[in-house]
């Protein structure tokens, strides 16, 4: 069964072809980043422009790579929220042009799941039930993952999410957004324990993360020396940063897995794509006997066929969307 998968949630207009739910035939990507660097974030009215600029350039190749026609493609899945409102609304509103002309059934398909979702791609052998942790752009979860399309949230961030701290902590280091790849870049040669960063845990036994101590923590550190005139290591303060994120994350999502006795986790979004968490999550993963799943590179960031892949899912679990879709920015987990 193939499906066509179109997400433009946010800065990447994106669609694929994927069939049944793991295989990837083509998954287009293009990114408007190089525009949004200029505003040093993604700038929503011109995301929404440039979406729909080459959305229909992005289906010929998209088609075209798969090598099939429309035809053959038997629903269509697009992302429904949550996003930058305008930005969902053109690949929507496309989906909807495709269902309605082809008379093929529409599904909605909600970003975050989809994130968790790329695992499935990229580990043939993955099956819930598993632990979650998503770490993207906008969104931090702890999930229990109890079936293909049930998915049970048991933390989530108070205030920011990771992917938010790391571009925050980023430009204020002077660094071009996104400052996710960039942080982790000099965190390689910095030294991890220079700088002793909070590391907020919240209340005992929760779940919950809350981030923005630590990017005030940086901001004040970055202030009090250039007061005293003292030369700051970026390096240092990025892997020092990176570090103490890891380190929350890393207390949880274990603490979970033993709480649940769950022997398998899968790191989903943007910030999965992070080399210091893919390490030491490993490492931890190996000493604990837990089996760890991340996506492939370009799997972790925003794609269409982490779309199709939560699409096929819902379909097969029986969900099907009606011409009424709407497209929410605040859609929760
Ligand atoms: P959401 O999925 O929550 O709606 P989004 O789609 O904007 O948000 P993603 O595509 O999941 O976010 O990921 C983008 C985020 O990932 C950015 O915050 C970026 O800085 C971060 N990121 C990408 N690569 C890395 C990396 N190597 N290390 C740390 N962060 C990274
Ligand atoms: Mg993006
Ligand atoms: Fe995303």
């Amino acid at each position: 069964m193939k499906t066509l998968a179109i997400e433009t949630s946010c800065d990447e207009t994106s669609i694929a072809v994927i069939e049944d739910g793991r295989k990837i035939l083509s998954n287009i990507i293009s990114t408007q980043i190089e525009t949004h660097k200029k505003f040093g974030g993604v700038v929503p009215e011109i995301a929404s422009r440039m979406h729909v600029e080459v959305i229909s350039q992005i289906l010929k190749n998209a088609l075209e790579d798969a090598n099939i026609g429309l035809n053959d493609i038997d629903f269509i899945s697009v992302t429904e929220g949550p996003g930058l409102v305008g930005a969902l609304l053109v690949g929507m509103s496309f989906a909807k042009a495709l269902s309605y002309s082809l008379d093929i059934p529409l599904i909605g398909v909600n970003h975050i799941k989809g994130h968790i979702c790329a695992n499935y791609i990229s580990h043939k052998n993955l099956e819930p039930p598993f632990i979650a942790l998503v770490i993207s752009g906008g969104h931090t979860y702890l999930v229990d993952v109890t079936g293909y399309d049930e998915y049970k949230v048991i933390g989530r961030t108070r205030d920011d999410a990771v992917g938010e701290a790391f571009d925050k902590v980023a430009r204020a280091l002077g660094l071009p957004y996104p400052g996710g790849p960039m942080i982790d870049k000099l965190s390689k040669v910095g030294n991890p324990e220079a700088i002793n960063f909070p590391r907020v845990y919240l209340e005992v036994n929760s779940y919950d993360f809350s981030f923005s101590g630590l990017k005030t923590a940086i901001l004040n550190y970055l202030n009090q020396m250039k007061q005293k005139n003292e030369t700051i290591t970026i390096e240092d303060v990025a892997a020092s940063f990176q570090m103490a994120v890891i380190d929350v994350l890393s207390e949880k999502t274990f603490r979970l897995l033993n709480e649940t006795k769950r022997n398998k986790l899968a790191i989903a979004g943007g910030v999965a794509a992070n080399s210091g968490i893919r390490d030491i999550f490993t490492k931890k993963a190996l000493e604990k006997g837990i089996e760890l799943f991340i996506p492939d590179m370009n799997l972790c960031t925003d794609n269409a066929a982490m779309i199709g892949s939560a699409g096929y899912y819902s379909y097969i679990s029986g969900k099907k969307s009606t011409l009424g879709l709407k497209v929410d920015a605040n859609l929760s987990l």
